[in-house]
Order: C-alpha cells, then sequence, then structure tokens
C-alpha cells in the first residue's frame, strides 16, 4: 500500500494547498493531511480550525482516502509512525524550491527510506500563499476561490474578527 504524507502550516487551509491534496490523493492508496504544531511560529488558526478546514474540503470533494491528522515533532518520526513512504510537497516560485530542497536534504538524512515528491503549483495559484490570504480577509477583502468554497465564510469572518 502506498502512503503519503502533505504536511503543512495550513493557516489557512488554501486553494493552492487543495489542489496539491486533489492531485496526490490520486497516486497515493493513503494520504495523511498532516497539520503541523508548530510551538514556535504561532499560527492565526488553531490546530483544530486548521483540521475542521481540510477536512470540510475534502468531504466535499470525496476524498475518500485522505486522513486529516496532525503532528508535532520531527516530520521524519511522524512519517515513519504512520508508515507513510512518501511526503507531499508543493512548489511554487524559486523561493520555494530553496527552502524545500533544504526540508528535503534534512528528511533524507534523518529517513533515507522515505522518498519526497513535489507537485508544481497550478499557475492559477502559484501565487497563493496562506499569508496572502490573512492580509487580504483582515482588511475585508474578497477570498472567493483563495480557499476552498466549503471553508470561506468561516476563514473570511474569523479574519475579520481577529
Ligand atoms: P509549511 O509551513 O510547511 O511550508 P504551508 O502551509 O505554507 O506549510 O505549505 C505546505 C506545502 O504546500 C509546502 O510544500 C508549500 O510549498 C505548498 N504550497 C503552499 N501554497 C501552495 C500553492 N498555492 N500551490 C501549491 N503548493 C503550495
Amino acid at each position: 500500500m502506498k502512503i503519503g504524507v502533505y504536511p503543512g502550516s495550513f493557516d489557512p487551509f488554501t486553494s493552492g494547498h487543495m489542489d496539491v491534496l486533489v492531485r496526490a490523493s490520486a497516486i497515493f492508496d493513503k494520504l495523511y493531511a498532516a497539520v503541523l504544531i508548530n510551538k514556535s511560529k504561532q499560527p492565526f488558526f488553531s490546530t483544530e480550525e486548521r483540521i475542521c478546514q481540510i477536512e470540510a474540503a475534502v468531504k466535499a470533494e470525496n476524498l475518500n482516502n485522505v486522513e486529516v491528522s496532525c503532528f508535532d515533532g520531527l516530520l521524519a518520526d511522524y512519517a515513519k509512525r504512520i508508515k507513510a513512504s512518501f511526503i507531499v510537497r508543493g512548489l511554487r516560485a524559486m523561493t520555494d524550491f530553496e527552502y524545500e530542497i533544504q526540508i528535503y536534504a534534512m528528511n533524507r538524512k534523518l529517513a533515507p527510506e522515505i522518498e519526497t515528491v513535489y507537485f508544481m503549483a497550478k499557475p492559477e495559484y502559484s501565487f497563493l500563499s496562506s499569508s496572502m490570504v490573512k492580509e487580504v480577509g483582515y482588511f475585508g477583502g474578497s477570498i472567493e476561490g483563495l480557499v476552498p468554497k466549503a471553508n470561506q465564510n468561516l476563514i473570511a469572518e474569523r479574519l475579520l474578527k481577529r
């Protein structure tokens, strides 16, 4: 069984993240969308909120082989624990590449048996980031299309009420 894990901050979960999740779920038998509990970085959305966002989007798209989870500590350890042989990441611009190659090198050292695979961002999402969604939402701009439809209103309201 081919098991993959797509880890991320997902703060919030965007349409770009969803695009990667949909494409990866077509390739793996089972795919974990794993929210990173990063104690050093204070996220805007709580772990529970981020999990709910992904679960709602996954349900709306009927991605039956996707399980939403969360983890703290090392991704390599978590991947081993859930028996994932693949780590899924997304790539937008060159700036992502520089960051991703560092993570790749470290994960490769910690878990050489786990392969990392990359999905190129869909062109229309290649400039979309969680911070952009937060920035637009804080000031009451429309986030339509930037996040999965199932979460749009909830995210917009939360950002306005910050
Ligand atoms: P992290 O803090 O782990 O980078 P993010 O939530 O920012 O968490 O991103 C998770 C993964 O999704 C990363 O590999 C990132 O490059 C990728 N990603 C982020 N936004 C997009 C997008 N618009 N299209 C494709 N991949 C994306």
